[in-house]
Formats: C-alpha cells, structure tokens, sequence
C-alpha cells in the first residue's frame, strides 16, 4: 500500500518553496510509483538538470517527467518550450508523464501517469510569448491540456487520496499500449476515435451512433473525404486489438472500462 504523506522531514535546510516541493514530490515517487509498463518498483532519478525526463526505468528504459501541483489536478498542466515539446511529440521521443497533486498537509491527492503515446500536437498548447521586458523576452512555452486526453489514456494510481491496485493499472495500460507503435496521423485518428466513444459513454453501441461524429471528425480533419471509412476502419483497429467486440447488425460492444 502506498503511503501518501510526502516525507516533510527531507524539507529540512531549504527554504526556496519549488525546491522543497520538487524535493518532496520527486522522492515520494521514487518510493512509492512503479512502471506501468513493466511493473519494476524501482524508477531510478536522472541527474539534476537533465533536461530530458525525471525518472527512468532501468528494467524497459521507460523515462517518466514528473510535474506536480498544490492543490488539485487542472485542465492545463504548465511545460516548457512549446517548439521543443511539439518536436519531441513529432518525433516520439517526448516522456511519458507523472501528475502529482498534493494537499496542504503535504498529502499526495492525485497521482497519474499519461503515457507518451496519448501526446499528441494538439493537447499542447502555445502560451503568449514573454514579454519584450523579460528576461527570456519572446520566449514562448506551452500548457499540456490534460482535457483533451481521453480517459483510456489516463492511468490514475491514486485518485481522489485513493490508491489504485497496480494490476489494475498494467492491465488498463497494457490495452492501450498498441497505440505507440503507429505513425501520428493514425494515432490521432485512434485517439479521436477512442475520445467519441467515451462520448458516446456506453460499453454496447451502434454504428449508426459513431457516424454521429462525422461532423466533428470532419471539422478536425478537412482534407479527408471519406470520413465513414475512417470511422469503419477505427472500429477494425480496436477489433483487431482485442478492445472492441463486433456483434453485428451494426453493433459493438467495448472490451474496456
Ligand atoms: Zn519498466
């Protein structure tokens, strides 16, 4: 069982507030996360100042960036550079993410994993450019819109100050994880797909009940004619991938929560 209570003792010596969550945050996962990937307990920590992720797995070379908050979990997740993290998402080598949410009595509140593979260009969104007075005049970094992630693509180890079984968690996360190996443009259209159906909100439902996202899909991608097709082909996608079962006359039935 995890315990929650971040560790306030270690706090001790440092009086810089970010360093002290970053301290407290970074050494609770450390002690009590695994990788959903694998299952290894043990996420080892980069070097500080590393700038590409937080924690690495050393079991699947899984790496994980950590971004924690007082308070509770929000839409929109502040990151770094926007043309670094849109870079990194083009060429799938952008971290899988760690949301931590804490109390004010240092407890942790959420904890959630988003993997790399649910990153796509349009969760990231461009903040205005800094101001010409400045320091870093121009410079123009990025919110992570967690809304537009849909549900299959979040992996809540503690929600709400309640723990999830971590065989819960692999097994929900071992479902989705087709997703990382296709190029983006169907990876988004999997995603897309997956987000109507969670719309849809039923485990049974018809196909005449997805064509009602033509409009939507068709607003998203303009320069696709043939958007039943695309609906008809996500349907054999998640088919094939054991989430979907075909129970004909036009109806489905969803292999996942
Ligand atoms: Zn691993």
């Amino acid at each position: 069982m995890m315990n929650l209570q971040l560790d306030i003792a270690l706090a001790k010596g440092y009086s810089n507030n970010s360093q002290i969550v970053k301290i407290l945050t970074e050494h609770w996962v450390y002690k009590n996360s695994f990788c959903p990937n694998c299952g290894n307990h043990y996420l080892n920590k980069f070097e500080n100042n590393r700038p590409v992720a937080d924690f690495y797995c050393d079991k699947c070379q899984e790496e994980f960036e950590l971004k924690s908050k007082k308070g509770i979990l929000s839409n929109k997740i502040n990151d770094g550079a926007y043309s670094t993290m849109i870079e990194r998402i083009n060429s799938a080598n952008n971290p899988n993410f760690f949301f931590l949410t804490y109390s004010k009595q240092w407890s942790v509140n959420d904890f959630m994993m988003i993997p790399k593979h649910f990153f796509t260009p349009d969760i990231i969104i461009q903040r205005k450019p800094l101001s010409m007075t400045a320091r870093r005049a121009g410079w123009v970094g990025c919110n992570i819109d967690i809304s537009r992630v849909p549900d299959a693509g979040k992996f809540f180890f503690v929600r709400g100050a309640k723990c999830i079984q971590q065989e819960v968690i692999q097994e929900s996360y071992h479902k989705m994880v087709f997703i990382r190996g296709k190029n983006i443009d169907s990876k988004g259209w999997i995603i897309d797909f997956i987000k109507c159906l969670e719309v849809i909100n039923k485990q049974e439902f018809s196909l005449k009940e997805v064509y009602k996202f033509e409009d939507t899909l068709r607003v998203k991608y303009p320069e696709n004619n043939f958007i039943k097709d695309k609906i008809r082909q996500q349907l054999q996608v998640l088919r094939d991938k054991g989430l979907l079962e075909f129970l004909g006359n036009g109806n489905y039935k969803k292999l996942w929560k």
